[in-house]
C-alpha cells in the first residue's frame, strides 16, 4: 500500500497556495528569494519523514534559529542560569524592537532579538568564533547532517544591520551584555544566515518533539528539562507579536523565521516545518500560518485539544480464573498523575476478594515518574494490607533504576497464574 500522508501534504499545499503578502526586503539577500517556493516537511519522533513541494530547497534559517540557539546556552548555564538573564514573558512587541523589561533590565524572553543576542552570547566558546562554531555544530547535530552559513547572506545583512547593533549596544550599556558587542551581532547574523531545508527543520524540530533525542540517530542532544523550558518559551513568544492568535488558532510550540519559514513541534508526535517567503505584517510565512492552521484543525495537533489520557489509563480489572484467583489490574498508554491517579482509585475503592493482586503494565509504554512513585506506594498498601502484590511487567518499567528489590515481578499473567500458592510478597 502506498502511504496516504504524502497525498494528503500534496493536498495541503494545494488548498493554502492563494498569494498573499510580500516578500521580506530589510536584507538584501532575502528580497531576491523566489515567492513561488512551497514545501512542507513532517518528521514523527520515531524518525518516519514525509515532504511535499519544495521540501529540499534551502533557504537561510533566520529567527527559527532563536529556539536552538536557546536551548544550546540553556545546556550550556543551566535554565536557572539563563532565567537570571533572559526573561520568559512575551513582549507582544515585534522581533525587532529595542526593549528591555524596565524592572530586571533582562530582555524578555530568547525569541526576540534582543533576547536572542544575549542568548547567542552565552553560548560556551571563548571567542567568537569559537560560539559560532558551537552554534553550527550544535544545529547540524539536531538536523543529522553538517550544515553550512550562506556567506553571502551573512554579509548582506551583517552590512545593514544596524538596529540589531543598536541593540547589542544597548545591551552592553546596560550591563547585561559581557561581550563586545559587534562580535556578538556578528555571530548571530552567521547563525541566522546557517541554511536549511524544510527537510532539515523538521528533523530539528523533531529532536524537540522527541524530548532532545535525535529521532534517526538516537543521539541524545539535550535534556528534558532543556526542552520543556525552550518549547514553553516557543508556545507563549514564539510567533513575535502574534502568539495569542497562534495559540487559539494552531496551539503548536512554534518559530517563524523572516527567510519564509515557519517550524512546529508538538511533543510526543511531530516536528513540522513549512516554507514560503511572502509574509504576513507580522513577519511570518502567508502560507505557512495557513498550512499550520490546516494541519491543527485536521489532525488534532491542539496542545489543548486534551486527550482523555486520565480515563483511558485504566484498560480494565478482573479476576483471573482457578483457584487462588489473582484480580488483575490492566494499565495501557503513558502514565502520568491522571492516569496513575484512576488506578489508585479503583483499587483503593475495590473490595477484594483475593489474596493475590497483580499490576498488568504490559501495554504501559511511559511511566512518568509521579506514575512510578504513586504505582509503588499502591504495592506497598496492598501488601500492608496482607495481600500478595505480583508486577507483570516484561519490560521491567515499574522497578526504580537500579532496585527492584522486594517487588515481584513477571512476565505474564501465566506466570503469575502459575506460581499458585506462592502469593508474592505478602505483609510481614
Ligand atoms: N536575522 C533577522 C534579524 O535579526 C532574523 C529576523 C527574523 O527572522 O525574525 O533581523
Amino acid at each position: 500500500m502506498r502511504s496516504p500522508i504524502p497525498d494528503y501534504l500534496l493536498e495541503v499545499l494545494d488548498s493554502c497556495g492563494a498569494d498573499a503578502g510580500a516578500v521580506a526586503d530589510y536584507i538584501p539577500e532575502l528580497a531576491a528569494a523566489n515567492p513561488e517556493r512551497f514545501g512542507i516537511c513532517v518528521a514523527t519522533v520515531d524518525g518516519a519523514v514525509y515532504a511535499a513541494g519544495d521540501a529540499d530547497v534551502e533557504f537561510t534559517i533566520q529567527s527559527m534559529s532563536k529556539p536552538f540557539t536557546y536551548a544550546l546556552a540553556l545546556a550550556d548555564r543551566g535554565v536557572a542560569g539563563m532565567d537570571e538573564r533572559v526573561g520568559v514573558e512575551p513582549s507582544g512587541e515585534a522581533f525587532n524592537e529595542i526593549s528591555l523589561d524596565p524592572e530586571t533590565g533582562r530582555p524578555r524572553n530568547a525569541m526576540i532579538n534582543a533576547g536572542a543576542l544575549l542568548t547567542h552570547s552565552l553560548v560556551d566558546g571563548e571567542d567568537a568564533a569559537a560560539r559560532s562554531q558551537r552554534v553550527l555544530a550544535g544545529f547540524s547535530r539536531f538536523a543529522g547532517r553538517d550544515l553550512v552559513v550562506d556567506e553571502s547572506a551573512f554579509s548582506s545583512e551583517f552590512a545593514s544591520a544596524h538596529r540589531n547593533l543598536g541593540m547589542a549596544h544597548l545591551l552592553k550599556a546596560s550591563g547585561v551584555l559581557e561581550c563586545d558587542p559587534v562580535e556578538v551581532v556578528e555571530g548571530y547574523t552567521r547563525q541566522c544566515s546557517i541554511t536549511v531545508s524544510c527537510r532539515d527543520l523538521a528533523m530539528m524540530a523533531a529532536t524537540l518533539a522527541n524530548a532532545g533525542t535525535h529521532p534517526l540517530t538516537q543521539e541524545r542532544l539535550l535534556s528534558r528539562p532543556v526542552v520543556r523550558q525552550v518549547m514553553s518559551v516557543m508556545m507563549t513568544c514564539g510567533m513575535y507579536d502574534a502568539a495569542g492568535d497562534w495559540m487559539t488558532d494552531v496551539g503548536i510550540p512554534a518559530k517563524s523565521g523572516v527567510s519564509g519559514g515557519v517550524i512546529g513541534a508538538l511533543p510526543g508526535q511531530v516536528g513540522v516545518a513549512v516554507f514560503s517567503p511572502r509574509l504576513d505584517t507580522h513577519g511570518s510565512s502567508v502560507r505557512g500560518v495557513r498550512v499550520f492552521e490546516r494541519l491543527s484543525g485536521d489532525m488534532g495537533m491542539h496542545l489543548m485539544d486534551v486527550a482523555q489520557e486520565g480515563r483511558s489509563a485504566l484498560r480494565g480489572s478482573y479476576v483471573s480464573e482457578g483457584e487462588d484467583a489473582v484480580t488483575v489490574y490492566e494499565m495501557q498508554g503513558d502514565l502520568r498523575f491522571s492516569g496513575a491517579e484512576t488506578v489508585v482509585r479503583a483499587i483503593a475503592e475495590a473490595d477484594h476478594t483475593t489474596t493475590r493482586v497483580a499490576l498488568d503494565l504490559t501495554r504501559v509504554y511511559r511511566l512518568h515518574d509521579v506514575g512510578r512513585r504513586m504505582l509503588l506506594e499502591c504495592v506497598r498498601r496492598l501488601e500492608l494490607d496482607g495481600r500478595g502484590v505480583l508486577v507483570i511487567d516484561p519490560e521491567h518499567t515499574l522497578p526504580p533504576a537500579g532496585s527492584s528489590d522486594g517487588l515481584h515481578v513477571v512476565d505474564s499473567l501465566e506466570e503469575v497464574v502459575a506460581r499458585g500458592t506462592d502469593p508474592g510478597r505478602t505483609s510481614p
